[in-house]
């Protein structure tokens, strides 16, 4: 049973309701909105969808809405411009002041105030290599590195330090409400460059009553691995987001920073995704290369919590393959591990959590000595939970909540699976026999298995913390 999530981006066209539940067995976990193509029209659509799905029992999805931000850009071209290598051209930022044929204009506004010669300038994501040659009042000489023939609307990357670029924009914010309202169970913030840029997405969220939407960092620029520890502390989960990564890095150094953002996940407990390009060729082949292969496993075995799929499934021509191929790795790469819990170092952020660390950890301990089957847990506020994925247990963790939004969020946790447990609201959640015989019912669990019970829910019957063993 897969332990590692799988987070598959769609784009808000052409999803049916047979792709979905496709994408779904094909073991899909969360479903990405990538806001800087999405319009919330469409997305609505497909929420309804998933929405409809989820309660007939059909899927088990949750939700992920991904932040545009203020991307730098190009102007609108009608004929490209042809750069040729060691060619010397303008670039400005006001855009009525174009003259020559090969000027291109810059979307951010203090452009010449922050260039020092010798910057570097990057167009079209690193296809036109540039560097500041000269400083004008009204435009920039750059001279470029290679030869390159532009379109309209590229992306321009300034790997320079704090940009004067504010890093939310309204149209953000109006996603974000528009998640909040929407019920969408996390927000993947682009761009985070420092911890007070998280603080303001949850004042945003408190403001509006819904702290129970996780804030997922994606960590995509040098000023953001500047301030690591700082945005690790405070964000709930971490994405490396290795495209816009390694355009503002040299490609030669992703894979150690990849490393040390998953290094300082695992001090603070907190869930890693390793996004992009994974299975990229999936995009117009039926079948990986022999090296994405490797990428996947490898991310397995160096213990993300979450492997991501974006063009894959948005626009690729094999988005079920590609993630039902996902999966085939994954559970092999699992078969593999032997998580040896290196994590109970871990510093937890919240001094409460002494407990049921303390719980969770002598949970996994046994579950590994008693060659136990499966787990079960039960989570009121989803905390106990989250420390027990944190740990990475070499078990399926079965996790009973009476709150749907609890459900929703731990549907990202490594090894959680999530389920709902219907009571009145006075009974107890943490009813032990209601919970084995929905396992039961659904052929997880069966006669002969042995499993490990951890429970610190102080409810109707007031139970104290405990973890068990119980024979089938
Ligand atoms: P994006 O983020 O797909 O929104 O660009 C992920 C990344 O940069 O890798
Ligand atoms: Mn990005």
């Amino acid at each position: 049973m897969k332990r590692t999530k799988i987070i598959s981006t769609i784009s808000d066209i052409n999803y049916s309701e047979e792709k979905l539940v496709s994408l779904y067995n094909a073991g899909t976990n969360v479903l990405r909105f990538n806001f800087s193509h999405a319009s919330q029209d469409q997305v609505t659509k497909i929420l309804k969808l998933v929405e409809y799905l989820n309660k007939t029992g059909k899927t088990k999805l949750s939700v992920l809405l991904d932040t545009k931000w203020p991307e730098i850009r190009t102007q609108k071209l009608d004929e490209k411009i042809e750069i040729n290598k060691w060619d010397h051209f303008r670039i400005f930022v006001n855009e009525s002041l174009l003259s020559k044929k090969n000027d291109i204009f810059c979307d951010y506004r203090y452009l010449i105030s922050d260039a020092k010669v010798g910057d570097k300038i990057i167009l079209d994501s690193w296809l036109l290599k540039t560097i500041v040659h000269e400083i004008n009042k009204d435009y920039l000489v750059v001279e470029s590195l290679n030869n390159h023939v532009i379109w309209s609307r590229r992306h321009i990357n300034l790997p320079w330090k704090r940009l004067k670029l504010p890093w939310i924009t309204e149209k953000d914010k109006e996603d974000i409400i528009f998640s909040i309202r929407h019920n969408i169970n996390f927000i993947a913030a682009s761009f985070i460059r420092s911890k007070e840029n998280i603080l303001e997405i949850r004042d945003l969220l408190q403001q509006h009553n819904a702290n129970h939407i996780q804030i997922i960092s994606k960590i995509e620029n040098e000023e953001a691995l500047e301030n690591l520890e700082e945005i690790v502390k405070h964000s709930d989960w971490v994405m490396v987001a290795r495209w816009d990564l390694w355009v503002e890095i040299e490609i030669s150094k992703l894979p150690f920073y990849q490393k040390e953002i998953m290094d300082m996940c695992f001090k603070y407990g907190k869930t890693i995704i390793i996004a992009t390009e994974l299975l990229k060729s999936m995009v117009n082949s039926p079948f990986p290369t022999r090296a994405e292969v490797s990428d996947v496993y490898n991310s397995v075995i160096l213990r993300t919590d979450c492997v991501m799929l974006s063009d894959e499934t948005a626009v690729g021509q094999f988005p079920i393959q590609a993630c039902q191929m996902m999966s085939d790795i994954v559970v092999e790469a699992e078969s593999h591990t032997n998580n040896k819990h290196k994590d109970f170092e871990i510093t937890f952020v919240d001094n409460y959590a002494v407990d049921k660390k303390m719980i969770a950890k002598n949970a996994l301990f046994i579950a590994d000595e008693i060659k136990a089957d499966y787990i079960l847990l039960f989570t009121n506020s989803w905390f106990l939970a989250k420390i027990v994925s944190a740990f990475k247990p070499n078990h399926k963790v079965f996790a009973f909540t009476k709150d749907t939004y609890v459900l929703n969020s731990l549907n990202i946790l490594y090894a959680i699976e999530p389920f709902l447990i219907w009571k009145w609201w006075n009974y107890p959640l943490a009813d032990e026999n209601k919970a084995i015989s929905i396992l039961k019912q659904k052929w997880l669990i069966m006669q002969w298995n042995k499993i490990v019970i951890i429970n610190d829910v102080v409810d109707g019957s007031a139970i104290s913390p405990y973890v068990k063993i119980v024979n089938i």
